[in-house]
Order: structure tokens, then sequence, then C-alpha cells
């Protein structure tokens, strides 16, 4: 009889969007490796909700190794929290996911200082613990096996979300288990089409779209385009909150597109966002992991991220500029679900104003300021102040990084796994999207719930 067994618990992301952190231990006689994939920030009505603050269900120290998907906060938020609390282990990204690993997290810190200081309570994390994470961090490539013993190996292969992403098959005692991370559209819109790994019997999969189908990328730039058109028209502001990472960048080679064509006459744009302007030099300086068209007019030299029109602000003096300058304006600014940043003063300030025009573009988590606004409310309060809501809101979802319910069909059609394990989306969308992989592809489904622990064999 075989004394080997491999288990997962659900830590945290599963019937739910972000937090993701999933662990899988594989004993083999008296060895015993874990792995865990991800180590995110779990976030709500606030952007970092206080279960980020309690133990984690695991011991970090008993941890052999990290595999990152990509370095969206709700995939890397919790990493420097694992160190502080022992971790030891070996880290693994790719190259691009590495290098935003410790922009995403000082950033992310300043957002969780402000909050944290708002609510009278710590931060779980500081300085020097991102710096003691960064610093375990190995890069890897895609396909590039990496042997952790002689039971576990780990690929990485391209998930299509952002720039970096991947998605992390583990091969353990003849097994094959695929984590998707997040899933990219398929075409995306900057980076390579997903790759769908082979050989799969157990696929644990991202649902944030489960339950919806996105509107073309020809529609999404429709809505921004006609918003531009109307608070030109309306002398006002069009305000568009964004994810610094992928999104602000989908945004800018948008609008830069339309303004070389000729669609859109010039127009102000304001990128009030430090951390959008770090993150778009990532970009160019790994053309590598980018789409091949997006690659050759970097090579022309043509920055597919910039026009003659766009100011990106990198301080406070400049972000003040922004105000003072005259309508009509596009103000893009972080962070992308208003829990922080820039974009709230802007917000604030703006909100009121019946010539603004609210674009929001992207998943806005239950709770947030994004949510409530996308909802409808008329009047939300931002830093204490109650907010009367006069503006024009708008929202599209065609920028989106995130496969929709049909990209997820057609995913899971080719991986042909013997089981999914549904994770990563609000409890609606998990588990609309089993029903239809049930239903349609007669594959067994699990949608986990979290702190769960599964015996896969
Ligand atoms: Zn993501």
């Amino acid at each position: 009889m075989s004394s080997s067994s491999i288990s997962v618990l659900f830590a945290r992301g599963a019937r739910r969007v972000t937090g993701s952190n999933f662990l899988i231990e594989a004993k083999n006689g008296d060895r015993t490796t874990r792995l865990l994939i991800d180590c995110g920030l779990t976030q709500g009505e606030r952007y970092c909700e206080s279960v980020n603050r309690e133990k984690f269900s695991y011991d970090p120290a008993t941890v052999d190794a990290v595999f990152f998907t990509h370095a969206h906060e709700d995939h890397i938020g919790l990493f420097p929290k694992l160190v502080k609390d022992g971790f030891k282990g070996n880290a693994y990204a790719t190259a691009p996911t590495k290098a935003l690993m410790p922009i995403m997290l000082e950033d992310s810190l300043n957002i969780i200082a402000e909050e944290a200081k708002r609510c009278g309570d710590d931060a779980p994390y500081n300085t020097e613990d991102i710096r003691a994470a960064t610093g375990l961090v190995s890069e890897t490539d895609y396909h590039k096996k990496i042997e952790l013993n002689s039971d576990v190996s780990v690929t990485l292969y391209n998930a299509g979300h952002i720039i970096g992403s991947a998605s992390v098959a583990i091969d353990v005692f003849e097994k094959r288990i695929l984590f998707t991370g997040d899933l990219g559209r398929s075409p995306a819109i900057l980076v390579p089409e997903r790759e769908t790994p082979k050989g799969v019997d157990y696929l644990f999969m991202e649902s944030v779209y489960g339950d919806r189908v996105h509107e073309s990328i020809e529609e999404s730039t429709r809505i921004l385009l006609t918003a531009v058109d109307d608070v030109r028209r309306k002398k006002g502001v069009l305000l568009i909150p964004a994810f610094s990472l992928e999104r602000t960048q989908i945004i800018l080679a948008a609008l830069d597109k339309a303004i070389s064509s000729g669609r859109l006459p010039p127009i102000d744009v304001f990128l009030d966002s430090p951390l959008a302007a770090k993150v778009t030099e990532i970009y160019e300086r790994y053309p590598e992991f980018l789409r091949s068209d997006v690659r050759a007019r970097m090579k022309r030299g043509d920055d597919p991220f910039s026009f003659a029109t766009l100011t990106i602000t990198r301080d406070m003096e400049g972000s003040r500029a922004v105000e003072k300058s005259s309508e009509p304006k596009i103000i893009i600014a972080g962070a992308g679900m208003s829990h922080g940043g820039r974009i709230r003063f802007h917000e604030a300030r703006y909100l009121p104003e019946k010539t603004t025009t609210l674009l929001i573009s992207g998943y806005q988590v239950p709770g947030s300021l994004g949510r409530r606004l996308k909802d409808g409310a008329r009047t939300v309060s931002i830093d204490g102040a109650s907010v009367q809501v006069r503006a024009d809101v708008k929202a599209l979802d065609g920028f989106s990084a995130h496969a929709d319910r049909n990209d997820l069909m057609s995913y899971v059609e080719a991986v042909a796994p013997k089981k999914v394990f549904v994770i990563l989306g609000e409890t609606t969308s998990a588990a609309s999207i089993a029903q239809r992989i049930q239903g349609f592809l007669d594959i067994p489904v699990d949608v986990p719930r979290e702190g769960e622990r599964l015996e896969l064999f």
C-alpha cells in the first residue's frame, strides 16, 4: 500500500476574489513537502481587512516554498507578514512579478498605514518586512521545471492575465495539479494569450467573472470615448479610478490609439499615480512579456502608454497642479477600488459636480467605495466627510484582465482535467461556473470554503 498523500488547505481566497492563499501538503512516508500558492491580501470594505492581522492557519516556518502567480496585491500582499511570522523557504516568481513586488508592496503599505491610522490599528508588517520578504524571491521562467525534491516539481505557464502572470503546475506522485492564478481574457489586450497546460488531474480555477460575459474591447473603447466626448461638451472632468498594474496601461494604450488615429481630439490627461508610472517602467523593461504587436510598436519607438497631452504626476505638488488645471480633462488615479490613494482626493473634489463623469473600469469588491459608487450611491463617505454624488457614473468591463464565463469554459474544456475546484470568486459567481462545468462538460466540480482542507488522494 502506498503511503503517499496530498492535501490542499484553502487558507483564504475561496468563495472570495481576494486573499489568494493555498497550501499543498505532499506526504511520502516520513517526508512532507509543503508549498504555498500566493500569499495575498484579503480586501473588502477595507483595503486591508482585519483578518489580515490574524495568525496564518498553518505554521509559516514549516512551508518549503511559495510560488507567486502575479504581482496584484491580493496575491502577494501578505507575503511580508508570512516572512515576519517565520517563513524561511524559497519563493519563486517570473522576472516581471519579482521586479513589481517591492514596488507594489511599498505602495500598498502606504495605503494600509493611512487606513490603519484612520481606524486606530496597526499595519500587519512594515518596510523592513517588505525588504526581507522580497529578498527571498528567486526569478524563474515559464516552462522551467523547478525540482523541490524527488517527490515534487513545479512549472509556471503564462496565464495571460497581466505582465508576468503565471499558472502554477505541480507534478507530484505522478499526478498533476494546476492552479490558474488569475486567468486572462482570450485574446488578452497587452500580454500574450494564456496557455492551457496538458495532463492535468486537478484544476484549481479562478472564477471572478464566472457568471458574466464581458462586453467586447471595441464596446468598452466606445464607452470610454463617448465619456470623453461628454466631459468635453460639459467642460468637466472624466475621473477614472484604475488599478495601477495592467488596467492603467490598457486605458493609456486605448487613449493613445484613439488620439493617434484622429478619432479623439487631443485632451489633457493626468495620470495621478506615482505607482502606475513605476509600473509602466516595468512594462518597458520587459517587452518580451508583452504581445508581439505591442512589442513591435515599442521597437519602432512608439510608446503605447504615452502621448503628447499626457502628464504623469509623481509627487503631491504635481497632484495639486492637476486640480488647478483647466477643464475638460481626464484624471486617472489609483487605488482601483477607491480604497485609498489619490483617487479619493479627486472623488471628494469632483463627485459633487454635475459636469463630472466617473468611469468605473473593473471588479469592485463588495463594501468598497468603488462598489458603492458603481451600485449607484448618491451620498458616500470619503475620509470622514459626506460627499454628494452628482456626477454621472458609468461602468465598463471590456478592459478587464480577467477571463469571463465563456473564456473560463473554453479553458476548462482545453485543459480537460479530471476534477475542478472553483476558487477566487464570490460565491454566486463560483457556484454559477461550477454548475456550467458540471452540466456542459460533465467534469466533477467542488466549490470549497475558506479554512477547508481536502485530501486529494
Ligand atoms: Zn490579478
